[in-house]
């Protein structure tokens, strides 16, 4: 065992000597197996709530009504989550109440793909009840039980699974294929909130042309927020180097190749938190003025360095080129521009006025905007003198009274 399974281990002892069971469980033994960096371990136990509480000091209640402690231990939080059974779903979600129970088994038994549920005791010992292992060795993901069944419980395992493929660069399982091609339409029942969340996995994954064809493939395209009616546009993303591309990229593709007329309700429409919808709608108007006219140290600047780059990147993505090096190249113009930033300018709208004593208005916007297309041009130094005699030649709407 390893990092950071071996700092977890008192925790999962501590639960044994208090006469409960408790395992690793879930995504992070699958991906201990498959050598996958880890980030947290989850840990499932027999003890109840409460009883976790009891025995730990240190607890934070998460996410108490569906069994998960935080645990604090040596400065590190685990989630302790105790055995439960996931009956009552209504509406194709997954339930609002669960039950506690004593069984491993039936814990083991509700989780939705047979690589995932697998347990790991303290010792490094796998409990593979479903043929997890051997899922994970033929690279598979099947449903635990009937695939049907399962989707009909919970509808985002269908997303879960396609998400999947590209994270870990898996198959699905034929009769799993099958299940979300017929069930596909359920997904109108889940938060695009839960949605959005397995979708950002999906492009963020290194396999996502493969998932973005089986979302197309089994039908899951038409229950995704604006997408059902602009299919024939989007496939054309299959048919590009996608892999490669980052979440802020592949988002900025989708709207590129949709040539959607309000991006920001667009994307609204998905829920994105707002920091990085703004970021998507002006990278989408950088790359419009990119299929205008090739960059300028103007145009660079005020894109910004990352719009930039996501920017070219998608733009020779749609125009099949590489994408080899535009990072540094991008990186390279900016380390070489006179000013990174407005705020770099060695002047203010204040020394416009005081030197040419005239009250504020839009020409101060105006002529700053154009001492910053000088410096940038490296017509003029950023020097308070040569910026103040370079003004005095500008055609400014009181030029004939200076
Ligand atoms: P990731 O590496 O993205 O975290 P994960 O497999 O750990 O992948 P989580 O969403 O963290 O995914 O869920 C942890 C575990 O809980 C899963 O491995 C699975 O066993 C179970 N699980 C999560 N969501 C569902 C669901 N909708 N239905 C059934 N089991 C689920
Ligand atoms: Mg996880």
């Amino acid at each position: 065992m390893n990092e950071p399974f071996l700092s977890a281990i008192p925790i999962l002892e501590a639960l044994e000597s208090n006469g409960f069971e408790a395992y690793f469980v879930g995504g992070s033994v699958r991906d201990y197996l498959l050598d996958r960096k880890i980030d947290d371990v989850d840990i499932a136990t027999s003890a109840t709530p409460q009883e976790v509480k009891k025995i730990f000091s240190q607890t934070v209640d998460i996410g108490i009504e569906h069994g998960t402690i935080l645990v604090l231990f040596d400065g590190i939080g685990y989630e302790v989550t105790t055995f439960r059974a996931e009956s009552d779903y209504r509406d194709y979600r997954r339930p609002e109440t669960v039950h506690f129970i004593r069984s491993l088994t039936k814990d083991l038994e509700r989780r939705d793909f047979t690589m995932n549920a697998l347990a790991m005791d303290k010792k490094g010992r796998i409990i593979d009840l479903f043929n997890g292992i051997q899922a994970i060795n033929d690279q598979l993901i099947e449903t635990v039980g009937d695939a049907k069944e399962r989707f009909h419980e919970d509808a985002l395992r269908m997303m879960r699974a396609v998400r999947f493929v590209s994270q870990l660069e898996f198959s699905l399982h034929m009769s799993t294929k099958l299940a979300i091609s017929e069930n596909a339409y359920l997904l109108k029942h889940i938060a695009i909130e839960r949605i959005l969340a397995e979708f950002t996995k999906l492009i963020r994954g290194s396999n996502k042309k493969q998932a973005l064809t089986l979302l197309f493939d089994c039908q899951i395209i038409d229950y995704l927020p604006g997408f059902k009616n602009h299919t024939d546009k989007l496939k054309q993303c299959l048919e590009l180097d996608v892999n490669e591309l980052s979440e802020n990229q592949t988002w900025l593709l989708i709207l590129a190749l949709i040539d959607v007329n309000e991006p920001m309700n667009f994307l609204r429409e998905w829920r994105m938190p707002s920091k990085q919808m703004k970021y998507i709608v002006k990278a989408l108007s950088v790359l419009k003025e990119r299929y205008q006219s090739s960059w300028t140290v103007a145009s660079l600047f005020y894109a910004t360095k990352e719009i930039a780059i996501d920017a070219e990147v998608v733009y020779k993505t749609m125009n099949k080129q590489s994408i080899y090096m535009i990072q540094e190249t991008i990186e390279n113009e900016f380390s070489i521009m006179p000013i990174k930033t407005r705020e770099e300018i060695v002047i203010s709208g204040e020394d416009l006025i005081n030197w040419f004593n005239r009250p504020g208005g839009p020409w101060i916007k105006d002529l700053l905007q154009q001492i910053e297309l000088a410096i940038l041009n490296k017509e003029i130094a950023n020097d308070r003198d040569e910026i103040k005699g370079w003004s005095r030649t500008c055609n400014l709407p009181f030029a004939n009274d200076c």
